[in-house]
C-alpha cells in the first residue's frame, strides 16, 4: 500500500509538470505583440513615404512653375529693353505682365521655400519610420528564434515526463485508487494525493487530528483528507 501510495504521488508530480509544460506551451503566441507593432510600423511607413512622395511632387511642380515664369519674365523684359515696342499701351502692358509675374513669383519663392521644410520633415519621418520597421524586424527574428528553442527544449521536457509516466502508471495496480486520484485531481484543482507535513494536510493546510495522522502513519488503509477530500499519504523521508 505504501509503495502505490508512493508510486501515486510520483505519478501526480508527473501530471502536474506535464499540466505546467502544456499550459507554457499553449502560451507561446509567435511573438504576437511585436507581430502587432510590427504590422502598425509598416502602416507609419507607408504612410510617410506616400506622404514625403506628395510633398516631393508638390515641390517640383513649384519649380518648374518657377522656371516657366522666370522664362516668360526674361521674354517680357527683353522686349521692354530691346526698344523693338515703342507703343505706350503696348509698353504699358508689358510693365503690368512683368509686375503680375514677379509676383507670382515671389509668391512660388515662399511657398517653395516652406516646401523645403516641409519636404526635409517628411524625409526624416520616412527616415526614422524605416528605422523603427527594421528595428522591429531584428526583434521579431530573434523572439521566434527564442520561442522555437523554448518550443523544442519543452516538448522535450514533455516526451520524458510523459514516458516517465507511461512506465510508473502500470505500477500503480488499485484502480479505484488510481480513478479516485482521477476524480479528485478533476475536482480539486491538479491534485488528487496530499502528503502529510507537520500534521497538515499538505493540499489544503488544514491541521489534521492525531488521530488521522496516526492512521496515514500506519498506513494499513486508504485515508482521506476530512477537509478536502485527497488521499492522504506520509513520506517517512519528510519526518
Ligand atoms: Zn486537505
Amino acid at each position: 500500500m505504501k509503495e502505490q501510495l508512493s508510486a501515486l504521488y510520483e505519478l501526480q508530480s508527473l501530471d502536474m509538470t506535464i499540466d505546467l509544460i502544456n499550459a507554457r506551451l499553449r502560451s507561446l503566441s509567435g511573438a504576437k505583440t511585436i507581430q502587432e507593432e510590427l504590422e502598425k510600423s509598416r502602416r507609419e511607413l507607408e504612410d510617410a513615404e506616400k506622404n514625403l512622395a506628395a510633398y516631393e511632387a508638390e515641390l517640383t511642380d513649384c519649380e518648374l512653375r518657377l522656371k516657366s515664369i522666370d522664362t516668360k519674365r526674361a521674354d517680357f523684359e527683353k522686349r521692354l529693353y530691346s526698344g523693338a515696342v515703342s507703343n505706350p499701351k503696348e509698353l504699358s502692358a508689358i510693365q503690368k505682365e512683368i509686375a503680375m509675374l514677379k509676383s507670382q513669383q515671389s509668391q512660388l519663392d515662399g511657398k517653395t521655400l516652406e516646401l523645403y521644410d516641409t519636404v526635409e520633415e517628411a524625409r526624416k519621418r520616412a527616415h526614422a519610420a524605416r528605422e523603427a520597421v527594421r528595428q522591429l524586424e531584428t526583434k521579431l527574428d530573434a523572439a521566434l528564434q527564442q520561442e522555437s528553442e523554448e518550443k523544442t527544449r519543452l516538448q522535450q521536457k514533455l516526451a520524458a515526463a510523459v514516458a516517465r509516466r507511461a512506465t510508473l502508471a502500470p505500477t500503480i495496480t488499485d484502480k479505484t485508487l488510481l480513478s479516485r486520484y482521477e476524480l479528485l485531481r478533476k475536482k480539486a484543482g491538479g491534485r488528487g494525493i496530499a502528503k502529510v507535513i507537520d500534521g497538515k494536510c499538505e493540499a489544503c493546510k488544514i491541521s489534521l487530528t492525531p488521530f488521522v495522522t496516526r492512521k496515514v502513519k500506519e498506513c494499513k488503509e486508504y485515508v482521506f483528507c476530512e477537509s478536502c477530500g485527497r488521499i492522504l499519504y506520509f513520506d517517512s523521508g519528510d519526518e
